[in-house]
């Protein structure tokens, strides 16, 4: 299965929980820490990324990048 990696621009992320969601392998959450804004940013908890993109889809904020890595 192809995998994936993702960058959370975390000063753009208002926790809305979309891509949490979206995400087919459930590996998004709602972290701990506080971004400048006051919002907690999505972080990546485990491994199992796909590369699908679904959560970068999902955001509203552009706040998600996926990098598709090769087999
Ligand atoms: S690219 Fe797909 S598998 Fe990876 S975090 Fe986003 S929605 Fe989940
Ligand atoms: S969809 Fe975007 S703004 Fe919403 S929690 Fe995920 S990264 Fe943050």
């Amino acid at each position: 299965m192809a995998k994936g990696r993702i960058t959370v621009l975390e000063q753009y992320c208002k926790s809305c929980g979309l891509c949490v969601a979206a995400c087919p392998k459930k590996v998004l959450r709602i972290s701990e820490r506080t971004n400048a804004k006051g919002y907690r940013p999505v972080e990546q908890f485990t491994e199992g990324c796909i590369g699908c993109a679904m959560c970068a889809v999902s955001c509203p904020d552009a706040a998600i990048q996926v990098f598709k890595e090769q087999e």
